[in-house]
This record gives structure tokens, C-alpha cells and sequence, in this order.
């Protein structure tokens, strides 16, 4: 029939059920519970190429990726076999393999900045750990980071709160001390004036400048060139380290991430999500003379049980090797403008306040009308329409990140056809709210 679906089918209900007296919120990370839009999840039963399949047997087009791991498209068959050699062998040694050094050298030549490399297991370690590593090697306490960038759950940088001006941070989170937060001055992104102002002020106790190059947490948000040259101009000229978080944008905006596709280099850069193929794994890297500092070169101390862990390594270098092999990121900027054109086009002609923004595989519409440049806007969006949108596309097959404050991803294993599909839907959802 054609009357939605509250919510997610019954299986699926039931399954929440369930999790739900186990697990806090019944997730084991807080953004699949849905929270944004209400209702209940998707239970996943499998993923193949570029759709899910839920355990009530339906199936959807997937815009999530795993919030942005699955370029390649859901189990790659070359993917998947790497995987299962490498498992094959024993699962981890917690000893060198020749394969760590494979990744590192395909990472090295990707991101040319990245002189030295070090793995770990997902992009919260590689920020935690960059963010050491620049206080380490640079004496000094104060990190800059940008409201509406999220960097992983570190102490330091679960602080959003702040305006254009230089604010000391309050922590978002309960269990995060006034202390942890304290050297974090919170800035608003794209404002070349208030990141000026900061280093004028703040300039030699600065560590480092975190941020995103292309945001996909606040939805997809771009930054200027002027903002990532007053970026790179003030921490050189200052001695502060400017970490580029491409946790989300590498291998996916363009192969060699953000800061190929701008053309501004960074000293460190943070990897996760496509680096390890969709298992578990992480990296952080930068110039030589910074890296050394990690034990046992130096004395930054970082470790890890599992870091550079056989079958995650075997994902993400079968990962890379295809991207390097055939590289899709002009089919996907393709697919990316026609899936822009078109969602622009329904919001239009359903007489919907929206913006679109997109760079690469990653794009997002916004439900109100201002051009988001940084956080007080994206503030600004219809989150109770973005809910409707959300659901009305659920029930037509398409699984859309399930908050406006998040970017969609899709993969190779998208075509026009599908593209076209969703086009469809979203006219047809549009006109209904
Ligand atoms: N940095 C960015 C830019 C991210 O988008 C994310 C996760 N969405 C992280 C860091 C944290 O990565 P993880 O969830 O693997 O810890």
C-alpha cells in the first residue's frame, strides 16, 4: 500500500526491543538510533553493492555508506576475499607484518603531506592522537577548533559551544571537565577575521588548528579558499601545527582527500572510515619531523592492542589499491551534480525553503534557504521537516542519514538510474510535506 510507514517494520521493532534492554539506547553508537527524527531503526540484515537489505526484507538504496566508509560499494568482491586470506592467516599478532608497511607506502603516496604514518583503529584515536602529538611536539596547550566539526569523542574536542569570537570552550558532554576542555578555543567556521583575532591573541600558546576541510557533520559545509589560507598562513606564521581532520573527506572528495582537491597542505593529517575499507582502522600522519616524536621514535607516547591489525590493514589496502586502480571520482562527481540538480530541482518546484551543497561523494540538503558557510546557520534548518523528508524516503527505498547535520555518501556502485530513482522519491516526499 502506499500509506507510510511510521516507522521502521516489525522485525526491526522488535530487534529495538531487544537491544534496547542491553545496550545504552540500544546502539553502540548514538547516531543509528535515529534520535534526530524519532522512530525506530533499521535493523540491518546485509549489504551488497549499493543497497542495504533490513531484516523485515526490504531493501534500500543507501545513502550512508557506513557513514562513509563504502565507496567501493557494500562487500566488493575483492574486498571481501582480502579480508578472508588475511583472516585466513590468524586475525592479529600484535607483532610487525610487511602488509602495515604496503598501507603506510599507498597512504604516503596518496596524501603526500603524510611523510610518516602511524595506524590505529578508528578516526577518534587518529584525532586523539594528532592532538598529542602537536602539543608534544610544540610545547604549547591551545588547540583551535571550529563549532559544528565533530573530530571523534576526545575530551578536548567535544566542544561545539562558542560563537565567532575566540571563546574558552564549555564541554557538550557530561564526564568531559571544564579541564579537559579548557585549552580549546572554539571558533566559528569560514570567519577569517575571528581566526585572525585568535592568533593576535593567542598566537604563541597555539598547538594546533583542527578542523575539517570540507565539513560533512554539520552537513556538508565547504570552506573558502580565503579560510584555508588565513588557516595555513596563520599556523605557519604563528609555529602552530594545522591538522586537516580527513577522517571523511580522504580518499572520497578526491583520492588524495581535501587537501588535494584545495591544493593547501597541512603538517599533520587524520584518516579513518575509506583508509580501512569498512573494518576498524585509523591513521594519523604528517611531516617526518613531527611523527618522529611518537615512542619509541620519540617520546609521544601512543599504542595500540590491535593497531595495524592484519585484516583491517588487508581491507584497507585492497580499498585503496581499486580507488588507485580506477579511480571513480569523476563518475562520482558526476553522479554527485546530477543527484545536486535534481533534489534542488524537487525542493524547488515543491515550493521548499532549501539550500544544496556538495563536494564530491558527499552532499546535503539543507531545509532552509541560506547559503551554510558555519554553524549558526546550519542551526537554522526546518529539523521537523528534515524528520518528515526522512521517513518519506525510508518508505520509498532510500536510506538517507537519518539527521540534517549529516552528509550523505553514496558509492561507485551508484548509477543514474538510481540517482534518478531518488530523485523521484524525494519530488514525490517533497510535495507531501
Ligand atoms: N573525524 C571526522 C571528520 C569524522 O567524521 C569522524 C566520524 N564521523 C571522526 C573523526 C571520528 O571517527 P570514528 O567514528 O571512527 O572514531
Amino acid at each position: 500500500s502506499s500509506a507510510a510507514r511510521p516507522s521502521a517494520g516489525p522485525k526491526s521493532v522488535a530487534a529495538f526491543q531487544r537491544a534496547s534492554a542491553l545496550m545504552p539506547g540500544g546502539v553502540n553508537s548514538p547516531a543509528r538510533a535515529f534520535g534526530a527524527v524519532g522512530g525506530t531503526p533499521l535493523f540491518i540484515e546485509r549489504a551488497e553493492g549499493p543497497y542495504l537489505y533490513d531484516i523485515d526484507g526490504n531493501r534500500y538504496i543507501d545513502y550512508i555508506g557506513s557513514w562513509g566508509p563504502m565507496i567501493l560499494g557494500h562487500a566488493h568482491p575483492e574486498v571481501i576475499s582480502a579480508i578472508t586470506e588475511a583472516a585466513a592467516k590468524g586475525t592479529s599478532y600484535g607483532a610487525p607484518t610487511e602488509a602495515e608497511s604496503r598501507l603506510a607506502e599507498q597512504i604516503i603516496e596518496a596524501v603526500p603531506s603524510i611523510e610518516k604514518v602511524r595506524l590505529v583503529n578508528s578516526g577518534t584515536e587518529a584525532t586523539m592522537s594528532a592532538l598529542r602529538v602537536a602539543r608534544g611536539a610544540t610545547g604549547r596547550k591551545k588547540v583551535i577548533k571550529f563549532a559544528g566539526n565533530y573530530h571523534g569523542h576526545v575530551d578536548s574536542l567535544l566542544v561545539a559551544a562558542g560563537s565567532a569570537a575566540a571563546t574558552l570552550g564549555a564541554p557538550d558532554s557530561p564526564g568531559v571537565t571544564p579541564g579537559a576542555a579548557e585549552d580549546t578555543l572554539v571558533l566559528s567556521y569560514n570567519d577569517v577575521p575571528g581566526l585572525q583575532n585568535a592568533f593576535d591573541q593567542h598566537g604563541d600558546d597555539i598547538a594546533a588548528l583542527i578542523l575539517e576541510p570540507v565539513v560533512g557533520n554539520m552537513g556538508c559545509v565547504l570552506p573558502t579558499m580565503e579560510f584555508l589560507n588565513a588557516a595555513r598562513d596563520l599556523t605557519s606564521k604563528h609555529g602552530s601545527i594545522l591538522i586537516f581532520d580527513e577522517v571523511m573527506t580522504g580518499f572520497r572528495v578526491a583520492y588524495g582527500g581535501a587537501q588535494e582537491r584545495f591544493g593547501v597542505t597541512p603538517d599533520m593529517t587524520t584518516l579513518g572510515k575509506i583508509v580501512g575499507g569498512g573494518m576498524p582502522l585509523g591513521a594519523y600522519g604528517g611531516r617526518a619531523e613531527i611523527m618522529n616524536q611518537v615512542l619509541p621514535a620519540g617520546k609521544v607516547f601512543q599504542a595500540g592492542t590491535l593497531s595495524g591489525n592484519p585484516v583491517a590493514v588487508a581491507a584497507g589496502s585492497a580499498t585503496l589499491r581499486l580507488l588507485k586502480e580506477n579511480p571513480p571520482y569523476e563518475q562520482l562527481e558526476r553522479l554527485a551534480d546530477r543527484l545536486a540538480d535534481g533534489l534542488d530541482r524537487a525542493a524547488t518546484s515543491a515550493g521548499m525553503a532549501h539550500t544544496v551543497a556538495k563536494a564530491g561523494a558527499m552532499l546535503t540538503l539543507f531545509f532552509n534557504p541560506e547559503p551554510v558557510d558555519c554553524w549558526d546557520v546550519a542551526d537554522r534548518c526546518d529539523r521537523e521537516a528534515f524528520g518528515r523528508y526522512f521517513w518519506g524516503l525510508i518508505n520509498e527505498g532510500i536510506y538517507m542519514p537519518c539527521s540534517q547535520f549529516e552528509a550523505l555518501f553514496f558509492s561507485q556502485q551508484h548509477t543514474e538510474a538510481m540517482i534518478d530513482e531518488t530523485i523521484g522519491a524525494a519530488e514525490k516526499v517533497l510535495k507531501s510535506l
